[in-house]
Formats: structure tokens, sequence, C-alpha cells
């Protein structure tokens, strides 16, 4: 496979989502991008993913290959490096990777929907100069926001910032503890929210960006998991640690905006991974049916199988077009807070269902390790925990529609 630096560059015309599209007919550019993704996960990731789930570990030499492949940085604009795409673009790559692995969907969604998009939105000239072009080439994000006493109610947050000033100028000390950081093992750029004033309750949370080889900056415990066992997940542990006044991401005592909006556009990537491994699992589903004889004929002539298989793909379609329509709304700037709730509750329950389904339909094979499935099962829980619970998107659509 050509792993030429960014070669979809050329091919992601940011122009195009200035015409709206119907929801599934992609621009010529999006199937470019979704079959080249494809392609790639085919090639390079379906051979590792056992191992990777076995090992809890994403090889070094596979993020380098998505660094070429031009998905690590795809909403970054051409001048810095980047493939200039949008963010359906991420969503159609996240999708893809995901139908083959939810844990390097769930990487490269990270580093596109949450922290480059974050840098886009919120970074000053200097901050954009300095980490989009590593971003766009070698360097891995991670978004750190949650604590051990603070998951839904994320901004009872108890990481301290005190500003301080010396001879190198002014910077902030950071203090505390994060918990479950995707990315933990592989990043070394940091968003942590932490605050510069607890009295002031959310109005003192503050974005910064903090690099791994910063004094007083630790990876902690990598958490053993049910699901997406390759994604790494870390505590993170901030002692005095130095962050440069230059290094705040927003204004001070702004990152409570910072973190809102920026899940608001991460909860569609999520979305996005969840259809990708619903999608997985039908696909699975239907090749072993068509293949697994019993009573003379494959299981897939039962008309009671071939209605569990018809109702997956309708469950996978819908969802499909929730996450499509949240993903075009962003890129048409138009609101999309709802629909991006409904996208991640749907999407994620989609997951589960169709998941248990191939379980099913592959029967003991669906148990065991050798076949695929009890894996994408596993991996489907974590739809409805991470970037907000079913519960907290159920509360958020709730409140659009009852107001
Ligand atoms: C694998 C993994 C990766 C993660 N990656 C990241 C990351 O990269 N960055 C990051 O910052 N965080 C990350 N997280 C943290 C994740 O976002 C939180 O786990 C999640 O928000 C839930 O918080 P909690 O675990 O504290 O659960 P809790 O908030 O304690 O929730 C427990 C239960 O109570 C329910 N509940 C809580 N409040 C309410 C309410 N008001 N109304 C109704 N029900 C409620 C919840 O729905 C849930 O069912 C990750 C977590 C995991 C497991």
């Amino acid at each position: 496979m050509d792993t030429d630096k960014h070669r979809y560059a050329n091919v992601l015309n940011p122009s195009a989502s200035e015409h709206p599209q119907p929801l599934t007919l992609l621009t010529e550019d999006e199937a470019i991008l979704r079959d080249s993704v494809r392609q790639f996960a085919e090639a390079r990731v379906r051979p590792l993913v056992r191992e990777m789930d076995e090992h809890a570990k994403i090889p070094r030499s596979l993020v380098d290959h998505l660094f070429d492949l031009g998905v690590m940085g795809i909403e970054i604009p051409e001048t810095y490096g980047g493939s200039g795409g949008t963010f359906f673009h991420a969503v159609l790559a996240v999708e893809e990777l995901s139908r083959v692995d939810p844990s390097i969907g769930v990487l490269v969604d990270v580093q596109n929907t949450l922290v480059i998009n974050a840098l886009l939105r919120w970074g000053s000239d200097d901050v954009k100069r300095r980490y989009l072009p590593k971003m766009a080439a070698s360097t891995v994000g991670a978004y750190a926001l949650s604590e051990a006493g603070s998951g839904s109610d994320a901004f009872a947050l108890t990481t301290r910032a005190r500003e301080a000033t010396d001879a190198d100028g002014s910077h902030y000390l950071l203090t505390g503890r994060k918990l479950w950081i995707t990315n933990g093992n592989e990043a070394d750029l940091f968003m942590v929210f932490a605050t510069v004033n607890p009295e002031a309750g959310y109005k003192g949370i503050t974005a910064f960006l903090v690099e791994r080889g910063f004094p007083g900056f630790t990876v902690g415990k990598k958490e053993d998991k049910l699901g997406i066992r390759a994604s790494s997940t870390c505590e993170l542990i901030l002692e005095d640690c130095r962050v440069p006044g230059a290094n705040v991401l927003g204004d001070v005592g702004k990152g409570y905006k910072v973190a809102i909006e920026t899940l608001n556009e991460g909860r569609i990537g999520i979305g996005a991974q969840m259809i990708g491994l619903a999608r997985g699992a039908l696909d699975q589903s239907i090749k072993y049916t068509k293949e697994r004889k019993q009573f003379g004929k494959p299981i897939a002539e039962f008309q009671a199988v071939q209605h569990q298989l018809a109702r997956a793909a309708v469950d996978v379609e819908a969802a499909r077009l929730t996450v499509y329509n949240a993903a075009r709304l962003r890129d048409a700037g138009r609101p999309f807070l709802t629909e991006a709730a409904i996208c991640k509750l749907f999407s994620s329950e989609v997951a589960e269902r169709v998941s248990s389904l191939a379980v099913n339909l592959f029967g003991g094979n669906g148990f065991v390790k050798e076949y695929p499935v009890e894996k994408l099962f596993r991996d489907a829980k974590i739809g409805q925990i991470y970037e907000g619970t079913s519960n907290l998107q159920l509360q958020t659509i709730a409140k659009q529609i009852i107001g």
C-alpha cells in the first residue's frame, strides 16, 4: 500500500460541504476517502486486531501508518501539513476504522474530533503554529477532563492551576490527577482541564496544553478493560507541573466552554465509532450465516435468521443517518447539539444490539476469541459510557425538546 504522507490531501475538498449533500450520497472526495480508509483497515489493521486486543496495545508502527495515511490530521489545514478535510471526513474515517477495530477508531477520533478540533477553534496563532504541524505529522493528542470524583459531573474537577511568575515569565503550576484518559500511552500532547479558582465553580475551569515532557507530569496506571482493550486508558499525574502561560487554550476561566463545545462534536465521533462497529458485526454475521450449514443448508436460508439480519440492517442504516446528519449540520455551521446527543445514544444502543445478535448467530463460535464477534460485543459497551453516559444524552435531548 502506498503510504505517501497525506496522500489524500488533494482529494479532501472542504468546499464540497458548502453544498448540502443528501445524507448517504457521498461526494467524490468523501467516497475516495472512505474507500481508501476501508482498504487500509482491511490490509493493515485487520491482521493485528486479535494480537492488539490480547496484548492491550497498539503498535507504534500502526500509529505511524495512520499518520502517513493522513487520518491523524484530517481537519488541519494543508498550510500546517494536514489533510485540509472536513469534520464529515473525520466521521467517515472513524467509521471505517471502527468497522475493523473500534480501538483504532477511538484513537483517530480523539485526535481529530476532540484535540485538533479544540486547537483549531480555540488555539491562538502561536499555539496553532507550534502544535498543528506536529499533530499532522507524528504527535498523538489526548483529552483530559475526567477525574476520580468527577465523571458525569465533569465540572466538579479538582485539578488546580496556580498562576506564578519567574525569570522565564508567567506560567501555571498544575496539581491533580486525571483518570480514564484515552491515548494516554501514545500521546505527547494532553489537553488538561484544571481550575484557577475552585470558589468560582465552573467559571474557574481553564484548558491547558501539556506536553508529555513538561516537568511534574507523568502518565500513571493503564486500565485493564472489558473492551477496546488496545486503546490505552490511563491515569495522569500532575505535581506542580509547569505549563507556560502561552499554553492556555482559549481564555482563562472559559475552559468549561472549550470542554462542552468540544465534547458536543466529539459525541458525533463516538456515534461514528459505534456505527462502524455495528456494521462490522453485521458484515461478519452475513458472511458467517451464508457459510455455516445446519439442517442441510446455510443458516442464512432460514427466514428467522434472515429477519434478524434485516432488522440489524435497518438499525445500522437508521443509526448511520443520525450520525451523518449531525456531522453535516456541524460542517454547515448549524446547531447540532440535540442531533449529536441522539446519534451517540442511538448508535451505541444499535452497536450493542447488533454485536449481541452477531454472537448469537455465530453460536458457540460467537463465544470464543478465535472468531471476531465476541470482541465487538465487548467493545460496544463503552459507547454508552464515555463522552457522556446514555443517561446524560437523554437528559440533553429531554432538555432540548421539553425546554
Ligand atoms: C474506556 C474509557 C475511556 C475514557 N476516555 C476518556 C478521555 O479520554 N477523557 C476524559 O476526560 N474522560 C474519559 N473517560 C471518562 C468517561 O467520560 C466517564 O467515565 C463518563 O463520563 C462517566 O463518568 P463516571 O465514570 O464518573 O460515571 P458516573 O458519573 O459516576 O456515573 C455512574 C452512573 O450514574 C449515572 N448518572 C450520573 N449522574 C446522573 C444524572 N444526573 N442523572 C442520571 N444518571 C446519572 C450515569 O449515567 C451512570 O450510569 C473514559 C472512560 C472510559 C471507561
